[in-house]
C-alpha cells in the first residue's frame, strides 16, 4: 500500500499558515480534495489557486473558529457536503501563550485550552459522529507536540494542552476503532512558523536547538513521510500511535 491520497477527502484545520498550510499543500500534491479551514478566510482564498496548481482534486476554503462549537459543526458539515464525504481530519489548529506559569492569567490558560484541547476535541467528536452515523470510517491526525511529552520553560499551558492531545488520541483510538475510525498523532519538534516567529534567533531559541540531537530545527518537509503514512492507507492497521518528528529531542530546557 502506497501513500497516495488521490481522491481522498481531507479537512485541515489551522490551514492558513505554518504546518497546516504545509499539510494542505502536501495533500494537494498527492491529489486529494482539500478543505482548508481557519479564521483568516482571505488567506485561505489566496491559497486555493496554488493548491489547485499543485494537483488538488478540489479545494474548499472554510471559515472556522475552533473556539465555537457551532463553527466546528458547520465546518465539518460543509466539508462533507462539498466533497460528498470525508476521509481524513487533520486536527492542527493551535496557539501558544508564552510566559512564566506564575504570571499567566486564567484567561491565558483558558485561551490555550479552548483552542488546543477543547477545539481539537470538538472537531474530532464532530467527525467521529459523522463517520459512526454513515459507517464510512475515517482517519484523524491530531497535531500534538514534543512539548506534549517534554517540558520547556514559559510554555506550561501549551505543554499541558499538548499532553492532553496525546491522551485524547489514545482514548479516541480505543473508542472509535469499532466505527472503523483511526486516531493517530504527530508530535513535531521545532519548526519555524508564526507561532514562534523570531524565537529561534534568540539566545533561548539557540539553546533549545543545541539540545536537539540532530542540532537543527525541523524543515517542514521533514514532516512529509510521517504525515503521508498516517493520512494514507499505508497505516490502515495503526491507531492510537503518536509519532515524534523532532530530530531526536531527548532533553527538556531548564
Ligand atoms: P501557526 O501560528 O503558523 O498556525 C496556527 C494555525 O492555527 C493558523 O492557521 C491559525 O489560523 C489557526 N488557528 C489558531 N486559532 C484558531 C481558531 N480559534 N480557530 C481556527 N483556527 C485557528 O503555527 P504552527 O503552524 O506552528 O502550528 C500548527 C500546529 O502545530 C499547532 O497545533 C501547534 O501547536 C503545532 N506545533 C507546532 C510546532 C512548531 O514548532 N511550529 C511544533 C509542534 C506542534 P487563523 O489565525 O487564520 O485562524
Amino acid at each position: 500500500l502506497g501513500t497516495d491520497l488521490s481522491g481522498k477527502r481531507v479537512l485541515v484545520t489551522g490551514a492558513s499558515s505554518g504546518l497546516g498550510a504545509h499539510f494542505s499543500e502536501l495533500c494537494a500534491t498527492h491529489g486529494a480534495h482539500v478543505a482548508i479551514a481557519a479564521r483568516r478566510i482571505d488567506r485561505l482564498e489566496e491559497m486555493r489557486p496554488r493548491l489547485m496548481a499543485l494537483g488538488a482534486a478540489s479545494v474548499c476554503p472554510i471559515e472556522l473558529d475552533v473556539k465555537d462549537g457551532a463553527s466546528i459543526h458547520a465546518c465539518r458539515a460543509k466539508a462533507v457536503e462539498t466533497f460528498g464525504g470525508l476521509d481524513v481530519l487533520v486536527n492542527n489548529a493551535g496557539i501558544a501563550r508564552e510566559g512564566a506559569a506564575l504570571d499567566q492569567t486564567a484567561e491565558d490558560f483558558d485561551a490555550v485550552m479552548g483552542v488546543n484541547l477543547r477545539g481539537v476535541w470538538l472537531m474530532a467528536i464532530s467527525c467521529g459522529r459523522h463517520w459512526r452515523d454513515t459507517a464510512d470510517g475515517g482517519s484523524i491526525i491530531n497535531i500534538s507536540s514534543v512539548l506534549g511529552v517534554r517540558v520547556s520553560k514559559d510554555l506550561a499551558s501549551y505543554a499541558i494542552s499538548k499532553a492532553g492531545v496525546i491522551q485524547m488520541t489514545k482514548a479516541l483510538a480505543l473508542e472509535l476503532a469499532r466505527h472503523n475510525v483511526r486516531v493517530n498523532a504527530l508530535a513535531p519538534g521545532y519548526f519555524e512558523t508564526e507561532i514562534n516567529e523570531g524565537f529561534f534567533e534568540t539566545q533561548a531559541g539557540q539553546e533549545m536547538i543545541s539540545r536537539v540531537p540532530m542540532r537543527r530545527i525541523g524543515d517542514l518537509d521533514d514532516l512529509n513521510g510521517p504525515f503521508l503514512l498516517l493520512a494514507s492507507e499505508a497505516s490502515r492497521y495503526m491507531t492510537g500511535a503518536v509519532f515524534p518528528v523532532d530530530g531526536g529531542h531527548l532533553v527538556s530546557s531548564l
